[in-house]
């Protein structure tokens, strides 16, 4: 039996996240695709959507549309009265007015997960808990930005509601902060509805819970949650930019109960785990990569995957628009203010040489194990620019400062700022450094 259009939308959307920004991705949930007589029509709501869909979409919708039904040659696009598309969206969302979100992404899955010693701890644990088995309770998942902390959480989620559980939801620290906060004020929903909305599930999957640093009534709320779902033996998983216990403002008894199951870090993938990855998603795509491309690129974007997936989407627009096959060049010349900005950026042993210089100590005592105060300061002072300065992640700069453990990184940059905050001298010395620094 042929699929629906719907669904056959639903499926292109999946694909073209591969290739375009969410905020592209997020237009296009507006735009219907509809079979009339054998035509396929791509219908917007409005015009500058319609032109949107003619200049800059139609070539990756078209392609997406055609690897999912061959059959699909040509798309027509169309516009149709706002109030119509309107009040067919209503009387949707009536009807589904009662049944429960879970807002998880059915695009993050285990499968298009690729692990590498990089997050291959976190990806398993994912796994275990995804499986059913409550060994870990919290998950938490900690570490920098586009590491794939999102993506394991909703695979973790999917993966539970495949087991059957019905109410696995999915929510932001930041949307539980501003739906708590909003309750307070409004008068129509008590809080009671709002404390079942968060305890009336299987499991509770919270992503960013940094957010929650600072935001005190918000804390309480989310401890009494925390404790009502765990003694009920529900799986709960969180995410964090950092080490939990490193959040600032965030009450001891949460660090306590974060820290109660298990926390496993993800770091930037190394460079097999790079070229995995762009390969996977180049194959997602029916992009021919070729290796030393794969190669090219992989070298060259190191910090994170969603800048991997940037660069390989810069690289596959220029392929379409070109109409040519991935070359080292073609891909040189899409890359090329990534490559330039990266050139630009400051080397760790350029602040530790600076440093060392501006504080007057050697290199060996910059990376040495002394704790004297004039050489354990210059260091925690490069540690802290380093962080400032460049994308590296906290175990990187560990490692690159003699081989020092990512919480005496975070401790450093802690010390710094605290002195910074209330010492004008020191303040003064450190931005001037920072200006040599940073030219
Ligand atoms: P984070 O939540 O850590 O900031 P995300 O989970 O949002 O990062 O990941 C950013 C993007 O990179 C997503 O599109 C995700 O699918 C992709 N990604 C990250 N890690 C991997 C991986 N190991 N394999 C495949 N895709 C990945
Ligand atoms: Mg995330």
């Amino acid at each position: 039996m042929s699929k629906s259009p719907k669904l056959i939308w639903e499926n292109c959307l999946g694909n073209l996240s591969y290739v375009l920004e969410e905020d592209d991705i997020s237009t296009l949930r507006g735009v219907q695709l509809r079979e009339n007589n054998g035509q396929w029509q791509l219908v917007a709501l409005s015009n500058p959507i319609r032109s949107q869909l003619e200049k800059k979409y139609i070539s990756f919708i078209e392609k997406a549309l055609k690897k999912i039904d061959p059959s699909i040659k040509k798309v027509k696009i169309m516009m149709e009265e706002p109030d119509l598309f309107d009040g067919k969206q209503n009387s949707e969302n009536k009807n589904n007015s009662n049944i429960f979100k879970s807002y998880l992404n059915s695009d993050y899955q285990f499968d298009n997960f690729i692990s590498g010693p990089s997050n291959d701890q976190a990806f398993a644990a994912a796994q275990r808990v995804g499986s059913g088995a409550l060994d870990f309770n919290p998950l938490v998942i900690y570490g920098g930005t586009g590491l794939g902390k999102s993506h394991l959480m909703h695979a973790t989620g999917n993966a539970l509601k495949r087991l059957g559980n019905k109410r696995v939801m999915y929510v932001n620290a930041e949307t539980f902060v501003n739906d708590f906060t909003r309750t307070l004020q409004n008068k129509a929903r008590s809080m009671e509805d709002f404390a079942a909305q968060y305890r009336n599930v299987d499991a509770l999957l919270i992503d960013d819970v940094q957010f929650l640093g600072g935001k005190e009534r918000s804390q309480t709320e989310f401890f009494h949650t925390f404790n009502s779902l765990f003694d009920r033996r529900c799986q709960i998983v969180l995410t964090c930019d950092r080490f939990p216990k490193e959040i600032d403002g965030l009450e001891e008894r949460l660090k306590s109960r974060f820290g109660s199951g298990l926390s496993v870090s993800v770091t930037p993938p190394e460079l097999e785990t790079r070229i995995a990855i762009l390969q996977s998603k180049a194959e997602k795509f029916d992009f021919e990569l070729p290796d030393d491309v794969a190669m090219f690129i992989a070298s060259h974007v190191v910090s994170n995957v969603r800048e991997l997936e940037g660069a390989l989407r810069s690289v596959y627009a220029r392929c379409l628009t070109f109409k040519r096959t991935a070359s080292i060049a073609l891909a040189s010349d899409a890359l090329k203010d990534h490559i330039n900005a990266q050139n630009r950026q400051i080397s760790l042993e350029k602040i530790q040489k600076s440093t060392a210089r501006y504080h007057k100590i050697s290199m060996e005592e910059m990376l040495s194990k002394s704790r004297k105060a004039n050489i354990a300061l210059p260091r925690q002072i490069a540690m802290a620019l380093s962080k400032k300065l460049t994308q590296h992640s906290y175990p990187e700069i560990g490692e690159a400062f003699g081989g020092r453990d990512h919480t005496t990184v975070i401790h450093a940059c802690k010390k710094i700022q605290e002195r910074l905050d209330k010492d004008i001298n020191f303040r003064n010395e450190y931005e001037e450094l920072e200006k040599i620094l940073t030219g």
